[in-house]
This record gives structure tokens, sequence and C-alpha cells, in this order.
């Protein structure tokens, strides 16, 4: 397997631990992104903005740089393999959707493979059932690492409001836990300003 895969996605690798089709579906999106700016030096900001939390982000940290350290990283809950990346300076922004479906239960897949991954995620399949679980999991990412790009994804660009830098805000201390909090998360429980995690709790009481 290792001979079919390039330096970068290597690095990928090691950086989110272990191999799987959800990294290298990131891994072909990123890649995508660094062609939708090719005027970016290195050292310029992209802005990424997912709307999922699995495995395929990590590819975008490593290839685009885009991390929640430095803010060029957003995360919208949404469920979805929709990516959209932007320049800070520019109005361009790129919405990456993943059309292909390469879930286990899409329709190419036999009961005996859904089976068998089953198994496996439960803790309970013979070696000899991990092997070729592996192998089939290597043959997805091989697929989805040769797949031509409008197989598997909808590229457009869009118009959208580009988010301003995070701001820097004041902390203020949560009269519960006494921790400090950045202002505008804080909360009015009662007659106090908390934190969230106290927040909730009291809701949690009542
Ligand atoms: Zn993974
Ligand atoms: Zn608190």
């Amino acid at each position: 397997m290792d001979c079919f895969i390039d330096t970068d996605f290597k690095k990928a690798i090691e950086f989110h631990g272990h191999r799987c089709p959800g990294l290298a579906i990131g891994y072909r999106v990123a890649l995508i992104a660094i062609d939708c700016f090719p005027d970016k030096s290195q050292d310029e900001e992209i802005v990424a903005i997912v709307e999922n939390n699995s495995c395929s982000i990590d590819a975008i940290q490593v290839i685009n740089g885009c991390t929640f350290g430095k803010g060029n990283l957003i995360f919208n809950n949404h469920g979805k393999h929709v990516y959209t990346f932007f320049g800070r300076d520019e109005d361009k922004a790129f919405r990456i959707s993943l059309i292909k479906d390469l879930s286990i239960s899409n329709s190419s897949s036999t009961s005996k493979n859904i089976e068998l991954f089953e198994k496996v995620r439960n803790g309970n399949a013979t070696e000899e059932e991990i092997k070729i679980h592996n192998q089939m999991k290597d043959k997805k990412i091989l697929d989805i690492l040769n797949f031509d790009t409008n197989d598997l994804f909808k590229i457009e660009q869009v118009n959208m409001k580009i988010p301003k830098k995070a701001r820097i805000y004041p902390s203020i201390e949560c009269e519960e836990c006494k921790e400090h909090v950045m202002e505008p998360l804080a909360k009015k429980s009662g007659s106090k300003t908390v934190c969230i995690p106290c927040y909730n709790e009291k809701d949690e009481q009542s």
C-alpha cells in the first residue's frame, strides 16, 4: 500500500494516527483547496469552514494549515461532507461537497461486507476477518485517492459574507466556579453571571 501513497498523504496519516477513507476524502479536498487559490503563498492564510468533525478534517489541518488555534478553521456541526474555503482578503469562496456515497451501507456493499464491518467495529472479528477488512479499507482509500475529482465532488464558487477574524474579548470571572470566561460566552443565571458549563449544570438540576 505504502508505495501508492504520496508524501503529503503520509504526513496526514502520521498526524491523524491511522490511514482511513475519511482521511483520504479530506486529503482530496485539501488538494482541491490549494488549486482554488493558486496565487496564495505558503504563509498567506486560507480559511476553511468545515461542516463535520470526521477524520477528513485532520488532512485539511496538515495540508492547508487550517487550525483552530490560528482561527482559520471554523466548525459548523451539520454532519455533512461540505468544505468551504476562502482567502482573508478576497471575496472568492469555494464550496466543495462530496457527491459520491462512500458509506459502508451504500448500494455497492454486500450484506456480507456490512456484517464484517460491524464485527470489526464491535471487536469480535477473527484475525483473518480483520485482515480482509483492512484490505477492503485500503482498496477504498486507493479508490478515493484515484477517483476523478468530478466524480467525487461538486465544486462551486460561491458568494458569501467572509467572517471577520475572531476578536479578542475580555475575560470575566464566573460567579459559580470562579474560572475565567470570555465575556460574550458568559450567561445570566438568575442574578449571577456564569460560564456555560455552570449554566448547563443549573439547567439540569431544575
Ligand atoms: Zn480516521
Ligand atoms: Zn463556571
